[in-house]
């Protein structure tokens, strides 16, 4: 049994504390990794607070990690001690079924295991990334390739994936024109990707505040939602969008922005239906759809893009007793554009 620091939620309206949690001994398919660096994601203040339905306490949140090998199970074969890897939202799936066959162990047909408030395959609760170490089975696991900083690694485990896994699925790339609803984690890092992908990307957001930075990131154009002539102007534009917020929009505004044949991807999960008009889509042939994070080999394919084309979120560094004020500032799309945790604080 290997006994690991940690920093843990109690109930959804407590604070963080220090914590000791146990990592099983290692398998012989199992990596231990020292975690270095874990970001702090949107659903690990939904999870935390109990918003998605009810959660076993206490809880260790965190899936976005980064890390060092620390030692491997008799069987490994991909990772020695010192290998830089990353984890992102899942640590196991059944790995038989049509849907991890084709690589796509997020579909799982039986469940993906999440990397926190899951059960593994021993029956033990799984606890996150907020935390000095985790032991994961090595397929589960990704390497973080030479030239991005650990630090900077951490978010693409699940805010880079999350948003190069649609875009990379509907094709954007030359040619298309690609709109990003949202210009919070989930947002730049969907801006920055594009733009390498070499689309003409466009910025939705609530305000122009953040313009500057988007321009910068790569988008071609960046409009403000709260003035109405935004969506007079930019009718029938885009080949695709992709939404990142996770509040309730009046989707059909954002439908109508869409031309012939074009999608809208949802990766933000607001709490509440979503009002769907189907003129919205009968009218110019368009699709709603939805896309959660992206499978192993594309999540390594991720990395292996951003560092190819110099890609890295925006962050925070932050020390673990900072995590509640963080929460606080994310609630308050007060970030630019990621907090990530120095663990060696935990
Ligand atoms: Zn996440
Ligand atoms: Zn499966």
């Amino acid at each position: 049994m290997i006994i690991a620091k940690a920093r843990a939620v109690d109930g959804p309206d407590q604070q963080f504390r220090s914590a000791e949690i146990k990592r099983r001994d290692l398998d012989t398919s199992d990596v231990l990794i020292e975690i270095k660096y874990a970001g702090i994601c949107h659903s690990d203040i939904h999870t935390a607070h109990g918003d998605w339905g009810p959660v076993n306490y206490p809880l260790v949140p965190g899936h976005e990690i980064a890390g060092i090998v620390t030692d491997v199970g008799t069987g490994v074969s991909k990772y020695k001690v010192g290998d830089r890897v990353g984890v992102g939202c899942m640590v196991d799936s059944c790995g038989e079924c049509d849907n991890c066959r084709k690589g796509e162990e997020q579909y799982c047909l039986k469940g993906n295991i999440q990397t926190y408030a899951g059960v593994d395959k021993y029956g033990e609760p799984t606890q996150g990334g907020y935390s000095t170490h985790i032991v994961v089975t090595e397929d589960f696991v990704v390497r973080i390739p030479d030239n991005i900083t650990l630090d900077a690694a951490a978010p693409l485990l699940c805010a880079g994936i999350t948003t190069y896994s649609p875009l990379h699925h509907w094709g954007a790339g030359p040619g298309k024109k690609v709109a990003v609803v949202g210009m919070g984690g989930l947002g730049h890092m969907a801006v920055k990707i594009a733009h390498a992908m070499g689309a003409e990307v466009t910025v939705l957001s609530q305000s122009l505040s953040k313009k500057e930075d988007g321009l910068q990131f790569g988008a071609a154009h960046y409009y403000a939602t709260s003035e109405p002539e935004t969506f007079e102007k930019l009718a029938g534009s885009f080949d695709l969008m992709i939404n990142t917020v996770s509040a309730s929009i009046d989707i059909n505004a954002y439908l109508s922005l869409l031309t012939l044949d074009g999608t809208i991807v949802n990766v933000g999960a607001p709490a509440e239906p979503l009002s769907v008009q189907v003129f919205s889509l009968i009218g110019h042939r368009r699709s709603f759809a939805g896309s959660m994070i992206g499978g192993i080999r594309e999540t390594q394919e991720m990395l292996d893009f951003c560092a190819e084309h110099n890609i890295a979120p925006n962050i925070e560094v932050i020390s673990a007793d900072q995590i509640d004020e963080a929460y606080k500032r994310v609630l308050a799309s007060d970030v630019k554009y990621r907090f990530v945790i120095d663990t060696s604080t935990i």
